[in-house]
């Protein structure tokens, strides 16, 4: 290396960037000349080196341009209809109901926009809140920290189901296989080494390095950073698109189909309308107003920003309780959710281990208090002076300390540690029987390791040994899969026999206790082993002890699977533990009553799908299972069409997550593969949030249909108005100027406000929606009618009275609007609540509709007073007579839903008596019957 080109005298990051050849160096010689070491870089250079060239980041895929979000507002079916009504109205010389549409249109499309717009950037937000994370080695620590400020010069470790971080030169490869299809669209993983290779090798073949984004499938790898963020490989393919985005919703599709109905029908009812007025001798000019405004009335043109901003609102609310969402269709999928499959190591229970019992063949330890570096007594007899005693155990200890990747620091405010929490257990468990992790290894350099795999439940390594001249074997994993690879175990009297029965037997008494047991074992080599080969797996080896560690359930898990069980949802634990364990667990947390039936992966391989599918009607507890068999249990569960969500944080637990209808990941403890694999990704890991998301889901649901159901009802009530005063021979009730105002300036404001309401107390204590039930269920469809003839009938008696009374039309018109935008405010009372009478609702639980109400009825009344919009509108003001008549009749509508309300309250109390009560029977026939 030339001096010229070391990072320490290079001055321009591009002299750096256009550096390529790395893989072509030994490692050696690239740590020197990033400037780096095996110790990584210390805290203050890191620092250096992220305010010069700044965070590891890639340019965010561009949102989609303004005018193309404007244009969008403009590609509806409904807004064809009013523009080709703007452009016949102004052909027909009404100049200023074309001019008033034409405006109208513009605001919407400019408000839509805006919402649209803001919406979108706001869920690009939330959605990137789950940085990834990077392990690094600084100052000679492993740390964790923010993948956004890794720079040149820094290690990294990986580990299987981590993202890489940055383009890496690998300093150590262990197993190493990486997923590059990122990158080279190749899909068999990579296998990876240190040595340099060719210059002239292509990237796809550049196997001494590792790219950003690129993932790993198995093993473990150590790199120095070459390249960050844009300098990366990943960041010169510039049109990669990046994960996450905003999709388009099934149900956005839906209100999208019945967007394009409305707009058929009216379009039809429209020319219909002109055809017969005509006909029966209306002139062409007249009818053809009528037929603008019938259009304007029908179409509901809030709608789509309307059901943006609820989605949005949603996707905030979630956030709020720890639930990310990764792709929007999952908001609506969890209000219909049945069944959710969750791991439980880390989300039922806390994730935080602590040993508690050690067995060795001659003696048992118990745990001396609750501290994290507590000491162990004998079970039987005193430790003191025992030194054999305690030797057996420092034993068994050891071989949890050298198959360890696990770290613990003792600082000024107590401990911490990095690593997975098994592991985290198992050294201070160590050190709580007098030994020092750190010391110990240093002692016992690591030779050659088989890193822990979920699959192969074990994790092996050889170390040099100071006290024995041979090479020794260490080996930790569940105790069934060491066992068998044992031939002799350790006893106070030195080596002995194998007794498989009593280890098993002891391993499985501490699993009904609820411990998870891990096993250990050792081996002298008779061979010596080559620094960084291939392990073969391992055998003979002399059984050491066996660890039992507590990992307490999370607080509320209980009550939350309580709450699933009153909301029509299956809870089913999956979970690579014992599955006397499990169910130990599963029994504390309540899950499958007194008697907890528990399927293991063996058993799952026994049967066949059909005879799977029979059993899940029962079974809660899965365990021992594999990856593959969870994807199995989630195919089965959606073939008798359930829909189901289901938590994964391994490398293998991608496909399982896929195939879900929401994949939960979890976004402390798992794999970046899990969290690319998911819909949604849970910030604490909880299943509590599982439960909170699926009440927000349903809450955003009920949402968009409140909205919907008060759009429709409005559009009923002025079609209804219109056709009744054509139909009466009446002049028109309202002109289309007055019903744009309705619909856009009165009643926009309400519906937005509609999406902030925070959700009916029974969200939970429903069944979960049927999938495809459409936005409006049948109730709701005749409450709008029902609703919009009681406002149309109120609004024409209003005309009439007025029109009798003072014979002027405007006068008449100002009232008939007037009744129609207070009862709309009434409306959107009745709107909030679908089960609900509207006097039990809080009218302060959603601030906004009342202050949209308020300033809506406001807006109105000076409305009618000002010039310019009285002549505009065509409007008169009102006297206090007139408000005083029109305010009771506006009301009706609210009388009326109130009742509507009330008659199904009683009948569905009748009827679903006997439904209503006990937790649901989950998974019952009848269930599979309707969701066929
Ligand atoms: P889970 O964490 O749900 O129990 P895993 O797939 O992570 O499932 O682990 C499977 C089994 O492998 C565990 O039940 C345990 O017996 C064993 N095991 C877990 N972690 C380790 C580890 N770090 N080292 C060795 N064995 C382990
Ligand atoms: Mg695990």
């Amino acid at each position: 290396m030339e001096s010229g080109r070391r990072w320490c005298h290079t001055s321009d990051v591009e002299e750096m960037a256009t550096e390529e050849t790395w893989y072509a160096l030994p490692p050696e010689d690239v740590l020197e000349a990033v400037g780096s070491s095996p110790r990584g870089l210390d805290e203050s250079e890191a620092r250096k080196r992220l305010q010069r060239y700044g965070p590891n980041l890639l340019a965010e895929s561009a949102a989609p341009g303004l005018w193309r979000v404007v244009v969008r507002q403009f590609a509806s079916p409904l807004i064809y209809i009013l523009l080709a009504a703007v452009v016949v109205t102004l052909v027909l010389g009404h100049v200023l109901d074309a001019g008033v549409i034409a405006a109208v249109l513009a605001l919407n499309a400019a408000v839509g926009s805006f919402q649209e717009r803001r919406a979108e950037s706001a869920v690009r937000a939330l959605m990137a809140l789950v940085v990834p994370r990077a392990r690094v080695v600084r100052n000679g620590h492993e740390c964790e920290i923010d993948g956004r400020d890794l720079v040149v010069g820094d290690i990294v470790l990986l580990e299987s189901g981590a993202s890489v971080p940055a383009d890496l030169r690998l300093l150590v490869a262990n197993g190493l296989r990486v997923d590059e299809s990122t990158l080279t669209g190749e899909s068999v993983p990579v296998d990876k080494q240190t040595a340099p290779v060719p210059i002239e090798t292509l990237l796809a073949d550049r196997r001494s390095m590792t790219f950003t984004g690129t993932t790993v499938g198995s093993g473990r790898g150590r790199g120095v950073v070459v390249a960050t963020g844009e300098q990366s490989q990943l960041g010169s393919i510039a049109q990669l698109v990046r994960a996450g985005g905003v999709e388009r919703t099934p149900l956005q599709d839906r209100m999208d189909r019945f967007a394009r109905q409305i707009g058929i029908g009216v379009g039809i009812a429209c020319v219909v309308a002109f055809i017969s007025g005509v006909a029966l001798g209306g002139s062409a000019n007249d009818m053809f107003l009528t037929a603008v405004a019938l259009a304007v009335a029908a179409i509901p043109e809030g709608l789509p920003v309307a059901f943006t901003v609820t989605m949005a609102l949603g996707v905030h609310r979630m956030a709020r309780r720890h639930a990310v969402i990764r792709r929007l269709p999952a908001v609506e999928t969890l209000g219909s959710t049945t069944v959710i499959g969750s791991d439980k190591t880390g989300t039922l229970t806390q994730n935080r281990m602590t040993v508690t019992r050690i067995w060795t063949p001659s003696a048992a330890f118990v745990r001396d208090g609750d501290a994290p570096d507590a000491g162990f007594r004998s079970q039987d007899a005193v430790v003191e002076g025992d030194e054999t005693g305690l030797s057996l155990l420092r034993e068994a200890l050891t071989a949890a300390v050298l198959t360890n990747e696990a770290h613990v620091l003792h600082s000024m405010d107590g401990w911490a540690s990095v690593g997975d929490p098994t592991e985290v257990a198992l050294l201070f468990a160590a050190i709580g029987a007098g030994i020092e992790p750190s010391d110990l290894v240093e002692a016992h350099p690591v030779l050659a390791e088989i890193p822990f795999e979920s699959h192969r439940r074990y994790s092996a390594t050889v170390c040099e040994d100071p006290q024995d001249s041979r090479h020794v074997m260490w080996v930790k994993g569940a105790p069934e899969a060491v066992v068998a690879m044992c031939s002799a175990m350790h006893t106070r009297a030195g080596q002995a026999p194998i007794d498989r029965d009593s280890i098993l037997t002891e391993a499985r008494d501490m699993a009904a206790q609820g411990l998870r047991v891990l096993a250990t074992a050792r081996r002298s080599l008779d061979h010596r082993v080559q620094r960084g080969s291939e392990l073969a797996p391992p055998d003979a080896l002399v059984l050491t002890g066996l660890h039992g560690m507590i990992d307490p359930p999370r607080l509320g898990v209980r009550e939350a699977i309580d709450a699933c069980e009153q909301a029509g949802i299956t809870v089913m634990m999956i979970t690579g533990d014992h599955q006397v364990t499990a169910r130990a667990i599963a029994t504390e947390l309540g899950l499958g009553a007194n008697h907890v039936e528990v399927l293991t992966g063996a058993d799952l391989a026994e049967i066949d799908d059909d005879e799977l599918s029979e059993r899940l009607t029962a079974c809660r507890v899965f365990a021992r299972v594999a990856p593959e068999d969870k994807l199995r249990i989630v195919t089965v569960l959606r073939d008798r069409g359930e829909v189901v969500a289901v938590t994964g944080d391994g490398v293998n637990d991608a496909p399982a997550l896929r195939a879900a209808d929401i994949g939960i990941a979890m976004g402390a403890s798992g794999t970046d593969v899990a969290r690319e694999a998911s819909d949604m990704v849970l910030t604490d890991d909880d299943f509590v949030s599982i439960i909170a998301a699926v009440e927000e889901g349903r809450v955003t649901f009920d949402n968009v249909r409140k909205v919907t159901f008060f759009l429709v009802s409005t559009a009923v009530a002025t079609i209804l108005a219109i056709v009744g005063s054509v139909w009466a021979q009446w002049p028109l009730v309202m002109g289309p100027i007055q019903l744009l105002w309705l619909n856009l300036v009165t009643n926009g404001v309400q519906d937005v406000a509609l999406a902030f309401e925070p959700g009916e107390p029974d969200a939970l204590r429903r069944r979960p929606r049927p999938r495809r039930e459409g936005v409006l269920s049948r109730t709701l469809w005749q409450r709008a009618v029902l609703a919009g003839a009681v406002m149309a009938t109120g609004t024409l008696m209003m005309f009439r009275w007025e029109l009798d009374r003072s014979g002027s039309v405007p006068q008449a018109q100002s009232v008939a609007l007037t009744t129609m935008v207070v009862a709309m405010a009434f409306h959107a009372g009745n709107s909030r609540a679908e089960r609900t009478s509207v006097v039990r609702v809080s009218p302060v639980s959603n601030r906004f509709l009342l202050i949209a109400s308020v300033a809506a009825l406001g807006v109105h009344a000076l409305a009618l007073m000002w010039p310019p919009t009285q002549y505009l509108l065509s409007v008169e003001p009102l006297d206090m007579a007139a408000w005083i008549r029109l305010v009771p009749v506006a009301a009706l509508v609210l009388v009326a839903v109130e009742c509507d309300k009330a008659l199904r309250r009683r009948r569905s109390r009748l009827s679903t008596h006997d439904c209503s009560g006990g937790p649901s029977t989950t998974l019952s026939k009848d269930h599979r019957r309707r969701s066929r």
